[in-house]
């Protein structure tokens, strides 16, 4: 930002300064040349056609003339156009590839139940563009199970705004219609040589307008990807090769800086403002409960529900509780002991004998708004009356959220959020590091012979 300053100062005070090497954000005003237009439609079609990634989704169905070839493109353009938001493409392809085999179709999506399409989507994150993507499907097969066909018609379908609108119709269906993702941003903020803040509301409309007066009509869908694709692999945030970039002759930022080595084309787009983290802290009790005294090797977890809204919803975790800061071991207890009381009538000084109860570790999960510290304990609980107890502790009021008890086995292959998976993970490493250290009394995970092969689960 400071060197864009000074450069924008120097070349304002510089008589000789070209008019054209003038930054500023009148040149949002501009739009592109017809003959720009032209040269960057071929230029950069013909460098995607040579040098595009071999990604699953792109798998051709041929030309798609068939009714059925149209519709599963749709399909997969969609899932994997909402998997790629916030996450890297490597990551994508594996959870796109598991995905189609279990729901090939939109019809066997709109089949499918929330906790199955949370299970797959587990280690993504932002879980609910997950649950969007059932909705649409429900909602699209509900409506005669043709896919919505433009930007207007795929507005209406639950989480599908504007970028993903774009991509299913110029992709999927040839309307030409621009797609503007942080990728495609970055590359007109440098071809145009915007040095706007891109998260104002008047820089985003601008990206838009260029990228629609770009987009090829002939072939829009290959022209948005190579677009995206150039801001992936050529045109990179931090070390953009632009020898190799089929645009470069017309991109305004490379001409800047060869004329003024203090612009660096990584100058666009500007950095803006980031948005203020929350801090946020909260206690997780990985509760554990034997199903006999002496006997350690069998034991169930109590998972919990989250709401329907808000942060991770209607997924699995352990008992936590939000705290109203940091706060010390003690208080951390006290608000987990009030929380098991008021919900699961346990009480853990009446409920049985509690055998280990321990402070496991703390980590920091960053979600896009917030860094929430979670601090990890680890209790091991035998009940009073045995297993047969655990039901009588569910206090039937409505606040009390959905519950289960679940296995080890289980546990080990449920799709849990990453943050449920640390805290699993760091609480598994505890109990080998009592085990080895001290043959303490911590349920090992040894299978009960009794057991079945998938583990137990009771739920309420
Ligand atoms: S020439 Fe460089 S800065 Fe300009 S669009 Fe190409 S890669 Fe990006």
């Amino acid at each position: 930002m400071r060197r864009q300053r000074l450069a924008k100062e120097r070349r304002s005070s510089s008589s000789s300064s070209n008019a054209a090497a003038q930054v500023t954000e009148e040149d949002m005003e501009d739009l592109f040349s017809d003959v720009e237009i032209q040269k960057m439609r071929v230029s950069l079609l013909a460098w995607y056609g040579l040098n595009r990634r071999d990604l699953p989704w792109r798998v051709s169905l041929p030309e798609a003339n068939d009714e059925d070839d149209v519709e599963k493109r749709a399909y997969r353009v969609w899932v994997s156009e909402v998997m790629l938001q916030q996450t890297r493409v490597q990551t994508v392809v594996d959870y796109f590839n598991r995905w189609m085999l279990k729901w090939p179709t939109l019809l066997h999506l709109s089949t499918a139940s929330l906790e199955e399409v949370n299970e797959m989507w587990a280690g993504l994150g932002y879980y609910r563009r997950a649950r969007y993507l059932l909705e649409g499907a429900k909602m699209i097969v509900s409506e005669g199970g043709q896919f919505p066909r433009t930007v207007s018609s795929l507005r209406k379908v639950p989480g599908v705004g504007e970028y993903t609108a774009g991509a299913i119709a110029s992709i999927a269906f040839k309307e030409a219609v621009p797609v503007v993702d942080g990728n495609v941003v970055r590359v007109i903020a440098r071809l145009k040589a915007i040095s706007a803040n891109p998260k104002d509301s008047a820089t985003i409309k601008k990206f838009w307008e260029l990228a629609a007066q770009l987009v090829d009509p002939s072939n829009p869908g290959d022209f948005n990807q190579g677009l995206m694709e150039l801001g992936a692999t050529i045109c990179t945030p931090l070390s953009p090769t632009c020898s190799s970039c089929p645009v470069s002759d017309q991109c305004r930022a490379v001409s800047i800086s060869r004329r003024d080595r203090s612009v660096l084309v990584t100058d666009y787009p500007s950095k803006g403002m980031k948005m203020k983290q929350r801090h946020d802290f909260s206690a997780v009790c990985v509760l554990e409960v034997l199903k006999g005294e002496e006997d350690m090797s069998d034991s169930e977890f109590l998972l919990v529900k989250r709401p329907d809204e808000g942060l991770l919803a209607g997924l699995w975790e352990f008992p936590s509780v939000l705290l109203d800061g940091e706060a010390d071991v003690d208080n951390r207890r006290e608000a987990m002991n009030r929380y098991l009381k008021a919900h699961f009538q346990i009480e853990t000084r009446k409920a049985g004998k509690v055998m280990l109860r321990e402070y496991v570790g703390e980590f920091v999960h960053v979600f896009s708004h917030i860094r929430l510290r979670i601090y990890v304990e680890y209790m091991v609980l035998h009940l009073k009356g045995g297993m047969k107890m655990k039901g009588a502790f569910r206090k039937r009021d409505t606040e009390t959220p959905p519950w289960k008890y679940v296995g080890n086995d289980v546990i080990s292959s449920m799709g849990l959020t990453s943050s449920v998976r640390k805290v699993y993970t760091m609480v598994e490493k505890f109990k080998q590091q009592k085990i080895a250290s001290s043959n303490p009394p911590v349920p090992s995970r040894k299978r009960n012979p009794r057991s079945n092969k998938k583990g137990t689960t009771t739920t309420n």
